[in-house]
């Protein structure tokens, strides 16, 4: 009964589905993807896959190196179908040496090897993804069947904003990676900020977690696009030019930052461009975020125009 009723509002079959979403992908990452080493191109098909299922090309690393893959299967063991995000390549190394990069400073990877999957009828995960598992990412090396890093979503089929989070997930991920790649020293300008602090290596080292727009993009919508500090929403300001629109702001310490210790969600906070100019002018202590907002409040009182009776 349920699922006649949702038939009638998604009349697309999965399969379309898939190739749908891949197609918006690769559209909407086409422009942001320049002046990063990946090749972008929009899908015209999909193949069926080995973990009943079906996947979409949308690029690569370059030649002979990673593709970036948009799959709709069962492999997480959740008898509907979920949309994954994926670099796949051939070459273990290949994938192996992304991985490492990526989570000695950014994410820490779920590992998942062949002791894991079960083989019956096509390719399954013997325990199935829990919930904090998406949107987290996986490294799945299948020996035979070839190594994927990625990422697992719970967008609904139904639900076009669960959709559009996917795509953003989905970009944000694979520009994560893209970006993190030719060792990216970062800019001098960006160095600029944090004018109190004198050590640049852990500046640097602070700047490259708040960077990362996977974890950004999951800090935003966990704080539903709100400055964390001034309450501003772009989009309640600026209408559908500042919807989706935030920056992520890294609340650890400067002095408490570790090397290799990977960032987590918790360690992020949504702020607005303004809020988060200033408190990049701040001691990069835990103190900053309450100590700017009472600041803020204290000049609001301030301007107050004095009524008169
Ligand atoms: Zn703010
Ligand atoms: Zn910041």
């Amino acid at each position: 009964m349920m699922s006649d009723s949702r038939q009638a509002v998604f009349p697309l079959i999965e399969e379309e589905w898939l190739l749908a979403t891949a197609r918006n992908i690769a559209s909407a990452f086409k422009l942001r993807a320049t002046g990063t080493q990946l090749r972008i191109r929009v899908p015209s098909r999909c193949t069926a896959t080995n973990t009943d299922g079906w996947a979409a090309v949308i690029g690569d690393l370059g030649k002979g190196q990673p593709l970036l893959e948009i799959w709709l299967d069962r492999f997480s063991g959740h008898d509907d179908r979920q949309l994954s995000a994926w670099f796949h390549a051939e070459e273990r190394s290949d994938i192996t040496a992304i991985v490492d990069r990526m989570s000695a400073q950014l994410w820490p990877v779920r590992r998942v090897d062949v002791g894991d999957i079960d083989r019956e009828s096509h390719l399954v995960l013997n325990k199935r993804l829990a919930r904090a598992e998406f949107n987290a990412p996986l490294l799945v090396e299948n020996g035979e069947f070839q190594s994927f890093y990625g990422i697992y979503d719970l967008a609904s089929h139904a639900s076009a904003k669960g959709t559009a989070n996917f795509c953003n997930r989905a970009t944000a991920f694979f520009e994560d990676v893209a970006r993190e790649l030719p060792a990216g020293a970062v800019a001098e300008e960006q160095l600029e900020v944090y004018p109190r602090i004198e050590n640049r290596k852990v500046v640097a080292s602070h700047l490259r977690r708040e960077r990362s727009r996977l974890l950004a993009t999951e800090c935003k919508i966990r704080d539903n696009y709100q400055c964390q500090v001034c309450e501003m929403r772009f989009e309640s300001v600026f209408g559908i030019l500042g919807a989706e629109f935030a920056e992520s702001h890294h609340i650890i310490p400067l002095s408490k930052l570790k090397e290799n210790v990977a960032t987590r969600l918790e360690d992020l906070a949504t702020v607005c461009a303004n809020c988060h100019r200033m408190l990049h002018r701040m001691d990069g202590t835990e103190n900053d975020i309450p100590k700017l907002r009472a600041i803020i409040q204290e000049s609001a009182k301030a301007n107050q125009p004095k009524v008169t009776t």
